[in-house]
């Protein structure tokens, strides 16, 4: 296979903390399988706190600037727990997605079929469950001010949107369920909160532009009780980012394995891709994590960031085949199949692409 060689894809990997590195390095060797491009390392979380005092150095967000897309592991690790925020890991998170104004965050969520047994629901609930998430990922009550401790004993965060924010992440919603089931869920929390009220209103108003796509508004409480008990009922679903938080680890958790899930911050310059799931550092420098969900990361990298659909597809095929040899990291193993390590599933993947 051939990427655009005509085409610069330059790319900035932030192994980070923990797992981190060991599947973005699987991540690297499967897109060097499938094309050309030009990869420079940098700090990032942990890692970074430790070699020059902040999560996110200078040098690391001037190279994620200047790339075209950003692959990133997971940050995180008890050793900084007690540090300001920060001085933490996970703020470099944070500073990435806006300084990239990686406003949001794509989350496909979908069961294959060779792990129906892993799932914790029953499979006839959760048979040909393929729910795709869009969070949105730079407001709500994340970012918006002010926000503090009022003293030792109180404190508060802000809930802000404006409409400018929920009309653009409501048109990446639509345009993902277009491409898919045309079918939209907006969830939001109208019956307590203004933000929602809103929200509900600035979507209802979008839809018009998008009347092939079925929108549903649905309460966050109530989305939370049908991903479990009827999740196929799902296509995309769109959300604001702390309701977009927990209900994308629910959904994760539907395929098997937080080590499934692949993701997306997309919206300004340059992309962020990164599994979903974190530093793991209770298996980390084991050999034993996942990287299928950072091999699928690179995926939605090629089809979001650099239009290679037909390599982006590939790769996910190869996935899809991976596993329906059998393979299968810790995880995901339930007694059948192969248990093989990080890099004999990265392997298993190199040989089906
Ligand atoms: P986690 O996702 O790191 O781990 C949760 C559980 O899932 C662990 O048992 C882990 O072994 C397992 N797991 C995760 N990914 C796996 C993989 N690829 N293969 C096999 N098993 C896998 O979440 P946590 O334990 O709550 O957090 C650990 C650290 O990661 C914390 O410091 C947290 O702040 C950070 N974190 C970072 C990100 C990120 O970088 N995007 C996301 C979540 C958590």
């Amino acid at each position: 296979m051939n990427a655009d060689t005509r085409r610069e894809f330059r790319i900035a990997v932030l192994g980070g903390d923990g797992i981190g590195p060991e599947v973005t390095s699987a991540a690297v060797q499967v897109l060097q399988a499938v094309g050309k491009f030009q990869f420079s390392e940098y700090l990032v979380g942990g890692a970074a706190l430790k070699a020059t005092g902040e999560p996110l150095p200078a040098e690391t967000l001037r190279g994620c600037l200047s790339a075209n897309a950003i692959l990133l592991g997971a940050v995180g690790s008890p050793e900084f727990d007690k540090n300001p925020p920060a001085k933490k890991p996970e703020t470099a998170l944070l500073q990435l997605r806006k300084a990239c104004n990686a406003f949001a965050n794509l989350r496909p969520a979908m069961l294959h079929d060779p792990l129906i047994s892993a799932s914790p629901l029953r499979a006839d609930v959760v048979q040909g469950t393929d729910v795709f998430i869009v969070r949105e990922l730079t407001g709500g009550l994340y970012f918006a001010e002010p926000r503090g401790f009022q003293g030792a004993d109180a404190a508060f965060n802000t809930m802000r949107y404006s409409r400018e924010e929920i009309r653009r992440i409501a048109n990446i919603a639509f345009a993902a369920a277009r491409k898919r089931r045309k079918k939209l869920h907006s969830i939001d929390k109208a019956n307590v909160l203004e933000t929602s009220q809103l929200w509900r209103k600035v979507v209802s108003e979008i839809s018009a532009d998008f009347p092939d796509v079925q929108l549903q508004h649905m309460y966050v409480d109530n989305c939370a009780m049908q991903l479990v008990s009827n999740p196929r009922q799902f296509d995309v679903i769109l959300t604001e980012n702390l309701f977009g938080d927990i209900l994308s680890d629910e959904a994760a958790m539907l395929t098997g394995s937080i080590g499934m899930l692949p993701s997306a911050s997309i919206g300004g310059s340059n992309g962020i891709y990164e599994p979903v799931h974190g530093s793991a550092p209770d298996i980390a420098g084991k050999g034993i994590a996942n990287p299928l969900a950072a091999i699928a990361s690179a995926a939605l990298m090629l089809r979001y960031s650099f239009e290679l659909e037909r390599e982006s597809t590939a790769i996910e095929t190869a996935i899809a085949a991976t596993l329906q040899q059998g393979f299968r990291t810790q995880d995901i193993y339930r007694g059948e199949g192969k248990l093989v390590s990080t890099g004999e599933m990265t392997a298993a993947v190199l040989r089906s692409l």
